[in-house]
């Protein structure tokens, strides 16, 4: 038992010093034979904050709140007998598993033997098909655990075991769905963001921060690049036929995402886009946009329908900030029928009249990092996200 100091008026900070005393506490002490440092305190846990936070932490199959008895059947009896006291139901199951093999009953004893006193206790029934009630056991070697129920996790995988990607987060609804989906196979994603302010008001921008934001509860960590775009659009126009822009400008999107996946050691691009929904998103289209890009470019969304998009980002809670009108970038300097097929000569003879090094690298120049936490515990309120030197 350790007792600290004056970490107990740190107020908001606490979880940082708690945090670092206990990497120094194992430092301190782990050659010695501490496996484990474990704060304690008279604080109840929250279980629905803490389910709705489960919730959206992937590579969990199913998770329940479970209490932990000792390794005997008449421990577990009566806690069982207690925890159910006040609960209804006609029907249950009990589902053991043995995971510790050295345990005297197998799980088929403990089945019967749980559900012969839960049946007496309640008078509910045995029902192994559609059971109202399961309760589940673990054997474990030193502790039983029951629980209820089960609820279905998210599935997936951790976060931080595919490595990273950069995803390029317009503020419509199907880029951050489809950052989502790379964050469950495993993926940390850098958000890249391209506005046209000061030519354009900056709602897109905001809407980024949010959406950045929001998925940061999948990561807890998050960079948001900000890149204004006015200003390369701009001189895109001057010597590019309007019917190709919209392409040019993915092309030079994806270049500067490139050089941004680099620096933060990204692997991949990754993209909102859906086959055929608009005019820039035919096969023809995508194939000229990803010529520009030396890495993969990732499309998660690309067979999916608008309608199951929607529900996703719904589910997500990005729709509603999705769905704020705001003048995006791309439609700047857009002419009303964008081409549906650019070829890759025509599109190469523009850009070889145009200063494309030189544009790529005024976005790298004048872009902006944003940095997000979840929780946000470290950042005092009021105080503005940490804004890092441009030379990451
Ligand atoms: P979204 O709903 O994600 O905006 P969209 O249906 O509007 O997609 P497009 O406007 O063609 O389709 O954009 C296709 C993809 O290009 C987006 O999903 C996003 O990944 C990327 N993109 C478009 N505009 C921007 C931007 N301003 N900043 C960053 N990425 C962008
Ligand atoms: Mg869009």
């Amino acid at each position: 038992m350790i007792h600290y100091n004056e970490i107990g008026l740190k107020g908001k900070n606490q979880p940082l010093f708690l945090r670092r005393l206990e990497a120094n506490l194992l430092r301190a002490t782990g050659e010695a034979g501490v496996r484990r440092v474990e704060q304690r305190s008279g604080r109840k846990a929250d279980w629905e904050v803490i389910r709705g936070r489960l919730h959206s932490v992937f590579g969990i199959a199913n998770f329940s709140l479970a209490e932990r008895v000792e390794p005997d059947m008449g421990a577990l009896k009566a806690a069982v007998g207690n925890a159910l006291a006040g609960r209804t139901f006609r029907s249950f199951k009990v589902a053991a598993r043995r995971a510790y093999k050295q345990f005297p009953l197998t799980s088929e004893d403990i089945n019967r033997d749980l559900g012969a006193f839960v049946q007496a206790q309640t008078q509910a029934a045995v029902d192994l098909e559609q059971p109202e009630l399961t309760i589940h056991v673990e054997v474990l070697p030193r502790d039983l655990y029951f629980s209820f129920g089960r609820e279905a996790g998210s599935g997936g995988l951790p976060v931080g075991v595919s490595g990273r990607v950069v995803s390029l987060l317009s503020g419509g609804i199907d880029s951050p769905v489809a950052a989502h989906r790379l964050m469950k196979r495993g993926c940390q994603v850098v958000f890249v963001h391209f506005h046209g302010f000061p030519f354009l008001d900056a709602t897109s921008r905001d809407k980024a921060v949010e959406l950045a934001q929001l998925l940061t509860r999948f990561q807890y960590r998050s960079h948001l690049y900000l890149v204004p775009f006015g200003e390369i659009q701009r001189e895109v126009v001057v010597g590019a036929p309007a019917p190709l822009r919209v392409v040019l400008y993915r092309r030079l999107m994806g270049r500067i995402a490139e050089q941004i996946a680099r620096r933060e050691d990204a692997k991949a691009l990754v993209t909102g886009e859906s086959l055929g929904q608009v005019a820039s998103q035919t096969l023809e289209n995508l194939a000229v946009i990803e010529e520009a890009v030396g890495m993969p470019v990732l499309r998660p969304l690309i067979g999916s329908d608008k309608e199951e998009i929607v529900q996703q980002a719904r589910a997500l809670q990005t729709y509603d900030i999705s769905i704020i009108p705001d003048q995006d970038c791309c439609r700047l300097f857009v002419p009303r029928h964008p081409a549906t097929f650019s070829s890759l000569d025509e599109v190469r003879a523009v850009e070889s009249q145009l200063p494309i090094e030189k544009l790529v690298q005024m976005g790298l120049d004048q872009m902006e990092i944003q940095a997000f936490e979840f929780p946000e515990e470290s950042r005092e309120p009021g105080t503005p996200r940490v804004a890092e030197s441009r030379e990451g």
